[in-house]
């Protein structure tokens, strides 16, 4: 194994003094033992003082923390961390016979930055984004095999669009591990995960999952609490459930009463996916209709007088420099929303742009309500649910964030 440190410059420790995970790049004065992108290596303070050990990567981040400890990244590190991370799991209750869909590490929320990992049922995906957890896919997978005790018959990998672009790595998405198969990704080999549709089960209701094609893992975990409290106040209302997806708020929807429920996203396959989730669910239930259309273009159109509105758009600000645009942005759909709203509805507002803030997305909100000179009272403050969990000294961590309003 190379021996590689990293030496910090005078006084750049502080951050990692309060287990913040990360080093960048301003703070390193010089590296020793010429690591390659995604190497392991030890982090000292300018006097020698040793104070993690992490991945080394090339950007404006130029280590992320695994351990403040000593130990060796090696099998039992991986096995040890997977494990804590299904006793949380374990512990929130996302494990049971009526749900099998959950996150089971959210990267630096499980101390395990660039690491991201969903299960659905029999089948896991991995996610890298950073070079090191690339690296050490392997052992991770079979860390996460021992530690899933027989409950896995695959794992894939879907690591194509999020390792970084520098790196050029030109890493395909295929299979990590697939029960009894030598090589799964051989043309031919028997997997017994349904390419097309693996069903795997939320709070009871059924899901099919689209892990091979679809966007980030294919199904966003992240809104299986607030699709619960949808429910709740679904009973005898018009549904709008807008940037649908694979329709999960509808299923819900559907579930706690609604007379009516309208899904809508750009995407036609997202139509299609949300059209044959709630088939799934209620087969032949004539209350629920799919549009692909654009948002602000069905807004500006409606002619429904929809009282629960569900508003959970794709992150308008990837970085801070698009942080004003975003704002606006968030202001612009909810104020379009708002406008028509009979009295006495509700809206489901989100925002998952990390870069955006709890405080600044409300403003946003604040500021639709303000144009549109309606009554509004917050109900619910929703964030990001337990199976993404929040490192307590990496509050970046947090990034969904919610609002229920009762809108007069
Ligand atoms: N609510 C979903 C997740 C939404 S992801 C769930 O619970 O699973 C965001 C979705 O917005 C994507 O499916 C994307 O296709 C859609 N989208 C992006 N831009 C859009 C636009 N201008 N109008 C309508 N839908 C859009």
């Amino acid at each position: 194994m190379k021996d590689l440190k990293l030496y910090l410059k005078r006084g750049k420790e502080e951050s990692l003094g309060r287990f913040h995970p990360w080093v960048f790049s301003g703070a390193v004065q010089r590296i020793e033992g010429e690591p390659e992108e995604g190497d392991v290596v030890s982090v000292y303070t300018a006097d020698g003082r040793y104070v993690a050990k992490g991945h080394w990567q090339v950007g404006s981040i130029a280590l992320r923390v695994l351990t403040f400890g000593k130990e060796d990244i090696d099998a039992r590190f991986w096995e040890e961390r997977l494990a804590a991370a299904c006793s949380v799991r374990e512990a929130v209750g996302v494990v049971r016979s009526d749900n099998d869909v959950y996150r089971l590490v959210h990267g630096e929320g499980d101390f395990l930055p660039g690491l991201v990992i969903d299960i659905y049922g029999e089948l896991a995906v991995v996610q890298a984004h950073s070079v090191g957890m690339h690296c050490d896919r392997m052992m991770i997978t079979e860390a996460l095999v021992r530690v899933m005790k027989g409950r896995l018959k695959a794992v894939y990998y879907k690591s194509e669009t999020t390792l970084p672009f520098k790196a050029d790595l030109h890493q395909e998405n295929g299979f990590l591990w697939v029960e009894g198969e030598e090589d799964p990704n051989r043309a031919g080999a028997e997997i017994p995960i349904d390419k097309k549709g693996h069903v795997a089960t939320e709070n009871g209701l059924k899901f099919r999952i689209d892990w091979y094609h679809g966007q980030k893992t294919g199904f966003f975990v992240d809104q299986r609490d607030n699709r619960a409290l949808v429910e709740r106040y679904a009973k005898g209302r018009k549904v709008l459930n807008m940037f649908c997806y694979t329709g999960g708020f509808s299923v819900y929807a559907m579930r706690g009463g609604a007379t009516l429920v309208h899904s809508v996203d750009s995407s036609a396959k997202a139509v299609e996916l949300a059209s044959a989730n709630v088939a799934l669910n209620f087969p032949g239930d004539s209350r629920h209709e799919a549009f692909a259309r654009d948002a602000f273009d069905f807004l500006d159109g409606m002619q429904e007088r929809y009282d629960l509105v569900i508003l959970d758009p794709p992150a308008f600000a990837k970085h801070k420099d698009a942080l004003v645009r975003a704002l606006k942005g968030y202001t612009k759909l909810n104020a379009r929303a708002m406008s028509k709203m009979p009295s006495g509805s509700i809206l489901f507002t989100f925002s998952c742009s990390q870069a955006v803030n709890k405080e600044q997305f409300r403003t946003a909100v604040f500021t639709a309500a303000a144009i549109t000179r309606r009554k509004v009272r917050i109900l619910h403050q929703l964030h990001q649910p337990a199976d993404h969990p929040v490192n307590i000294y990496h509050p970046e961590g947090e990034y969904l964030k919610g609002l229920v309003l009762y809108v007069e």
